[in-house]
Order: structure tokens, then C-alpha cells, then sequence
């Protein structure tokens, strides 16, 4: 599928290896704001390592599901992936969050209540999980 060959910033398809320390704490506390509701963006990245999330409008406010909001969203070619919340505490992706992975991006992240540290996952366009490295300010 095209879509899971989609170029990231930089105009080169690549690997997701890692995710900015920044970024993760970005995700992690506007997860923590949202709730009970979901929060729901899109991830960019710079050489393999996620270093932007974008909100998507209305993410902190709408009761909506950020998936859907999410599907959709026009795709945009610098989007490397997208992260949600779930207000439970699974991080498993749903039936509409794989159908999600499948349509753009190399990454998806989701983030569990409580929303720390040991409570997101990342899976890759298959839903099949994939380890991220946390890197401490990246150059
Ligand atoms: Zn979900």
C-alpha cells in the first residue's frame, strides 16, 4: 500500500526508532487534560525520531472520538503517524483505531489513563506493536 510508504519530513520514507523526550511529555499531559475525553493528534518526525505533535482542532474540547476525528482529517503528507488517548486504562487499539493505522503513517501511538510513563504503546500500520526509544534532546 502506498500509504504505508508515505514520506515524512525530509521528503525520504523512514524508520521510526525513537520519540523526544519533549513529545512524549507533550502527549502525555494534554492526554491528562482531556480526560475523560480523548485527545488526539498527529506526530511528525525528524530522522526517524517523533519530534512535533500537531492538536487536531477541536481535540481538548469536542466529546467526539478522536478516532474519528482522526479518519477524518485530510491527510497531510508530513505526518508520520498519530497518537490518541484512551480514558481506560487499555492502550489496545481498536477495531476503528486499525483501521486508522492502515490508512497513513508509519507510527500510532496510544496512550492509557493513567497517562504516565509506562502507559502508552506505539504500534506500527498493522497494529502489531513496535518499541520506541526515548531520546533525551535530540540534535
Ligand atoms: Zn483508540
Amino acid at each position: 500500500m502506498p500509504m504505508s510508504i508515505r514520506p515524512c519530513i525530509g521528503g525520504q520514507v523512514q524508520e521510526i526508532w525513537g520519540i523526544d523526550r519533549e513529545a512524549l511529555e507533550f502527549i502525555l499531559g494534554a492526554s491528562r487534560s482531556s480526560h475523560p475525553r480523548e485527545f488526539a493528534g498527529v506526530l511528525r518526525a525528524e530522522r526517524g525520531v517523533i519530534r512535533e505533535v500537531l492538536l487536531l482542532p477541536g481535540t481538548l474540547s469536542s466529546s467526539e472520538s478522536a478516532v474519528l476525528r482522526l479518519h477524518m482529517m485530510p491527510i497531510d503528507p508530513s505526518a508520520c503517524g498519530s497518537v490518541h488517548s484512551h480514558p481506560s486504562t487499555s492502550p489496545a487499539p481498536s477495531g476503528p483505531d486499525l483501521g486508522l493505522f492502515a490508512k497513513f503513517g508509519r507510527v500510532h501511538l496510544i496512550v492509557a489513563a493513567p497517562y504516565d510513563e509506562g502507559s502508552w504503546r506505539a504500534y506500527d500500520h498493522r497494529g502489531n506493536g513496535v518499541k520506541l526509544k526515548i531520546v533525551e534532546n535530540p540534535v
